[in-house]
């Protein structure tokens, strides 16, 4: 049976996508708000979720003290402390996953796209994809099969070069950001009577001064919009940003897809010269607009918690990895069926 959960896997994306486009959401034609402000239909948001075995044992034999006897345990192979939520430690297995719903409509969730991620170290699983690959390849295969989508949102484990890839396909990714990124020196621009010194700091564009008592201050620049170009193989985004000036505001368009420069090796350290989509983000982090994204993802606790709660002790029944992504399927399709069941019918409304 688990020979075939690959197609099943496949199968059941394929037709889940479906579902959602059938649904109005993805939807290339009707309403879909903006850029920076997309409608929560056409945002697809991801989550990854601990799974717990059916037993913690972790030891394949244990001694009994009082007889002296050993017993042989079941252990799940594909089982470790996994981190969840950034800082819990839970013992399980991972599974990555997207949906999609409307805003304030209850039962509306469809999960578009599941996988399981694994994270043992690469001598022991050399094949093994953590989450924040698991995650790319989940959104990409949702891209291929949903033009529509304008927005993807996940957590912190995509830095810059996994939101590089999804940018260029033309949509808005949006993450928190990582602490501890230092601010970096983006163009000096020069006009006739002023320069102005822009940085890339906490995600945006930023103009350095320095202050009376010698301390350095960034202060964010205000972006006025956020066009996107269409090229040959990829799309670009940008930042119009406003810097003001004394002399009147300047207006200046700044990348914030990776550019071709961008991935020119520095010659003195053998590296791309500019991981771009890590300080410059198409939606700043720590704005309305950011935080409104943000709160897309309390959704996927949700779905978490529904799993967790409908399976006894918060226990999936099943050893290794793929059982437990057989389980969640079975699941993923209990949960899109109540939202066709529930978003094709007439909204109720509350009478008296
Ligand atoms: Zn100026």
């Amino acid at each position: 049976m688990l020979d075939a959960l690959p197609q099943l896997r496949e199968a059941s994306r394929d037709a889940w996508i479906k579902q959602a486009i059938a649904l109005g959401y993805l939807s290339e034609e009707r309403p879909r708000g903006c850029w920076l402000r997309p409608d929560r239909s056409q945002v697809i948001n991801g989550d990854a979720t601990v799974v717990r075995p059916p037993s913690d044992q972790t030891e394949e034999f244990t001694h009994d003290e009082k007889t002296g006897e050993m017993r042989r345990r079941r252990v799940d192979p594909d089982a470790g402390i996994q981190i969840e939520g950034g800082d819990r430690a839970v013992y399980g297995k991972k599974i990555v996953s997207f949906s999609v719903r409307l805003p304030e409509r209850a039962h509306s969730r469809i999960i578009l796209n599941a996988s399981g991620a694994r994270h043992r170290s690469p001598e022991e699983d050399p094949d093994r994809e953590e989450e924040a690959s698991t995650a790319l390849r989940l959104a990409h295969e949702i891209l291929d099969r949903a033009p529509g989508v304008i927005a993807a949102v996940f957590d912190t484990a995509w830095r810059g070069t996994h939101r590089a890839r999804l940018v260029a396909r033309g949509i808005v990714v949006y993450t928190p950001q990582h602490d501890g990124i230092s601010p970096r020196p983006l163009n000096k621009y020069r006009y006739d009577h002023c320069i102005h010194d822009v940085y890339a700091a906490a995600g945006r564009s930023c103009e350095r001064r320095i202050s009376v008592d010698g301390q350095t201050i960034y202060t964010p620049l205000p972006v006025r919009e956020l066009p996107m170009r269409s090229g040959v193989n990829s799309r670009r985004f940008y930042h119009a940003v406003e810097i003001p000036c004394r002399n009147g505001p300047h207006i200046e368009l700044i990348p914030v897809y990776e550019t071709k420069e961008d991935r020119t090796l520095d010659p003195r350290t053998k590296r791309p010269k500019f991981n771009r989509c890590e300080h410059l983000r198409q939606i700043p982090p720590n704005t309305d607009l950011g935080d409104r994204l943000k709160g897309f993802r309390q959704d996927s606790e949700s779905t978490n918690c529904t799993l967790d709660y409908s399976h006894w002790d918060k226990r999936l029944p099943a050893y290794g990895a793929p059982g437990a992504l057989l389980i969640y399927l079975g699941f993923a399709w209990m949960i899109n069926s109540i939202a066709l069941g529930t978003v094709g019918e007439p909204r109720r409304r509350p009478t008296g």
